[in-house]
């Protein structure tokens, strides 16, 4: 017996119609906004991967020499991809860019529920525009991608690196040092946080309302007259009334959200808004979605340019529907069978399913099965309709229609048969 790759998964059929009629919602909410699909290779050359990321992040890579010596990397996620294919192709097109993608992933991590080594993304990004209402759309796509799905537990969650970095600013901690206190307070430890506050030597006040800047979380009504209090006076107050902007056109969108402003996300080229989405049902590995405001153009070789994107971790979503007992409806694609009553009629049976697959997905018997035996195919895989070849009904032109739902049947004419629709 051979074994799957550790981390990797097959799908039998009705997993993978349930991830195909998932995929399609997505994808026809992606574009009920505009965003067009692109694609992108598999591989990469791995110093694109971590332009983006960093060094580290090759031990969570799938990389390896290819047979020309050149380092090459299996794709981690999409964001890094779209923006070089943008800068390669799109960077004249008139702005905004709206592209969305859908593919499988590749990370070396440790597998457990909801963490895999091959899984798939979905996202979108917006490019050129860093106006509110864009801001507001990316986040307010994500949330009409989980109505669309019909999922009901999750909660998302919005705050703004842009307020956190110019607090940062004004006590004069450089780019490169604003990161790695990002970086820490994604990984949520506080006492590590304090102790590189200290010994980067920001200033007690403006570490005080780091901290409480942090810790603010709440619905925006309660959260955000004590966020204008917190920043009276600070340069950070400009990033404040942005993101006040967005929260009020999300209204528009009927988006339901909780602020958070511990958001950090992590990663150093998030400039302004920030979100996540995370299925309460799923555990520790519950986050579906993360995106916000970020700057990458440049790094990948264009002119500066902002955007405005997320990702979606597709198979986190569907066990979180799983989860809610909602799963994603699939039926028969089959719509009909045909059956000939006795073997000398197959060539005749054959000919009508030719005819029958115009009007919608036909199967014919394959297994020289008597009709009994038949029937009760038919019936197991719930196809809703047989058509029964009998010779006598065959030599007046006709055919018998059983509907399985019901038990009815009746005879139609085999010339009308397409005409009849
Ligand atoms: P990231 O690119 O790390 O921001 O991930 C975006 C989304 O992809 C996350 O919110 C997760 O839902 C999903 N994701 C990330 N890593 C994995 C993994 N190893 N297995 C399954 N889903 C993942």
């Amino acid at each position: 017996m051979f074994k799957r790759p550790r981390g990797t998964r097959d799908f039998l059929a009705d997993e993978m119609s349930k991830r195909r009629t998932a995929e399609q919602i997505l994808r026809a909410t992606f574009e009920s906004f505009g965003y067009k699909e692109i694609g992108t290779p598999t591989f990469e050359n791995l110093d694109l991967v971590t332009a983006k990321s960093g060094e580290d992040i090759v031990e969570h890579l799938y990389c390896f020499k290819d047979k020309g010596g050149r380092d090459i990397a299996l794709r981690p996620e999409l964001t890094a991809p779209v923006m070089r294919l943008y800068v390669n192709e799109l960077q004249r097109t008139p702005k905004p860019v709206k592209l969305y993608y859908f593919g499988n992933c590749f990370r070396y991590e440790r597998p457990q529920s909801g963490r895999y080594r091959e899984f798939w993304q979905a996202g979108i990004e917006l490019i050129g525009t860093d106006r509110a209402e864009g801001e507001a759309e990316v986040i307010a796509v994500a949330f009409d991608v989980l109505k669309n799905l019909g999922l009901k537990d999750f909660e998302l969650h919005i705050g703004h690196i842009g307020i956190l970095r110019k607090i940062l600013e004004e006590s004069s901690v450089p780019e490169n040092e604003q990161n790695s206190i990002l970086n820490t307070i994604d990984k949520g430890d506080g006492e590590e946080l304090e102790g590189l506050l200290h010994r980067l030597g920001v200033m007690e006040e403006d570490r005080e309302k780091l901290l409480k800047i942090l810790e603010l979380r709440g619905q925006e009504k309660e959260v955000l007259p004590g966020a204008y209090r917190i920043l009276e006076g600070s340069k950070a107050l400009e990033e404040l009334k942005r993101f006040e902007m967005i929260l009020d056109l999300l209204k528009v969108f009927d988006v339901e959200f909780t602020v958070n402003l511990g958001i950090a996300r992590g990663l150093d080229y998030y400039t302004g808004m920030v979100f996540e989405i995370y299925a309460n049902r799923l555990g520790a590995e519950k986050q579906i979605c993360g995106g916000g405001t970020y700057s990458l153009v440049e790094t990948f070789g264009g002119e500066d340019t902002p955007s405005c994107g997320f990702a979606f971790g597709f198979d986190r979503l569907l066990l979180a529907l799983e989860l809610e007992k909602k799963g994603v409806q699939v039926e028969c694609k089959t719509r009909f069978f045909v059956v000939p009553t006795d073997q000398k009629l197959l060539k005749d049976a054959m000919k009508i399913s030719v005819i029958v697959r115009k009007i919608g997905p036909c199967e014919i018997d394959l297994m020289g099965r008597k009709l009994k035996k038949a029937m009760a195919y038919a019936s197991n895989h719930e196809i809703p309709f047989v058509f029964i070849v009998g010779e006598e009904e065959l030599r007046r032109g006709m055919v018998i229609l059983k509907n399985m739902g019901t038990g009815e049947q009746r005879e139609v004419e085999i010339a009308r048969l397409t005409m009849d629709r």
